[in-house]
């Protein structure tokens, strides 16, 4: 089975005019990032359910996983939730989604987390504290993480690495907080988005790799950040078992191609990276299918 395991899809009102969303429910980060700014010109491209269904096919895509975003507010979280949750109720042989959750919100925020997972979500995340305004040790934060290990939801969280260019939405965030988690919840599902902002390649470090037992690594947004040849070398680090295909579709992985984003490219990258069938296999989808099916 192919699964795309890193996705972002958004309801036609989000679609239709981004900017006044973001405005008039106050998600200024958001905003930075998927909009054109003076200084900085967005990669963020927008795709109806429709078109997102017809690039999935044309790629042989089976099932594309939803991810929340990392919201301010927690009305933006449940408004995100429940288009997720009508997107896979009809589409169930295509898609699966993740909740999005603001833990800064407090006790409300686990609440209305086991309502999305009642609707039908099946993993918690993107989550990014450093852009949501909580610490790693937040007691809502961990609230969730130990509930997510009693319901077996893993949890994906956006990690940026720390060196090279700087673009909009790089904001530091400490590899210290990751290794903290990993080793206080070991049963934790944890996957680090972006191939953990380079924390797979400490996984050389073997204390440090008997830590990330259980962590998983997705490679979103991959060519606009590292050399084809990381799926080879990322494998052979930490394992092809651990490493989940994403494509951040729309985003545009490739800036410099008129016909992108789709599925077909970023696919390709890995088929051509010099793999072996059976790892190819594991992280173009057989290991998603074993965490969410
Ligand atoms: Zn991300």
């Amino acid at each position: 089975m192919r699964i795309d395991a890193h996705i972002h899809h958004y309801p036609p009102e989000i679609c239709k005019n981004p900017s006044a969303w973001a405005d008039a429910h106050q998600e200024l980060y958001w905003k930075s990032l998927v909009t054109d700014t003076e200084q900085n010109k967005s990669l963020q491209a927008w795709a109806s359910t429709e078109k997102l269904l017809a690039d999935m096919d044309a790629a042989q895509v089976d099932y594309a996983i939803l991810l929340g975003w990392y919201w301010k507010h927690p009305q933006s979280c449940t408004f995100q939730n429940q288009w997720h949750a009508q997107c896979v109720k009809e589409n169930p042989q295509r898609l699966k989604a993740f909740a999005s959750v603001q833990p800064a919100a407090g006790k409300q925020a686990l609440e209305d987390l086991e309502k999305a997972v009642d609707q039908g979500l099946c993993g918690i995340g993107e989550v990014f504290p450093q852009a949501q305004g909580f610490s790693m040790q937040d007691p809502t934060w961990l609230s969730i993480v130990e509930w997510a290990i009693e319901q077996d939801l893993p949890i994906n969280m956006h990690v940026t690495e720390p060196v090279g260019h700087d673009y909009a939405g790089k904001t530091h965030c400490s590899f210290q907080d990751y290794e903290w988690l990993a080793k206080t919840y070991p049963e934790l599902k944890l996957i680090l988005a972006h191939w953990g902002g380079g924390l797979a390649f400490y996984e050389l470090n073997s204390s440090f790799a008997k830590t990330c037992k259980n962590v998983y690594y997705d490679t979103a947004a991959s060519p606009l950040l590292y050399k084809p040849n990381i799926y080879k070398i990322a494998a052979e680090i930490v394992g092809a078992d651990k490493i989940l295909f994403g494509s951040d579709y729309p985003l545009k992985a490739y800036p410099k191609d008129p016909s992108a984003p789709n599925f077909t490219r970023p696919i390709e990258e890995v088929l051509s990276s010099g793999l072996d069938k059976e790892p190819t296999d594991k992280i173009l989808g057989n290991n998603a299918q074993k965490l969410f099916f």
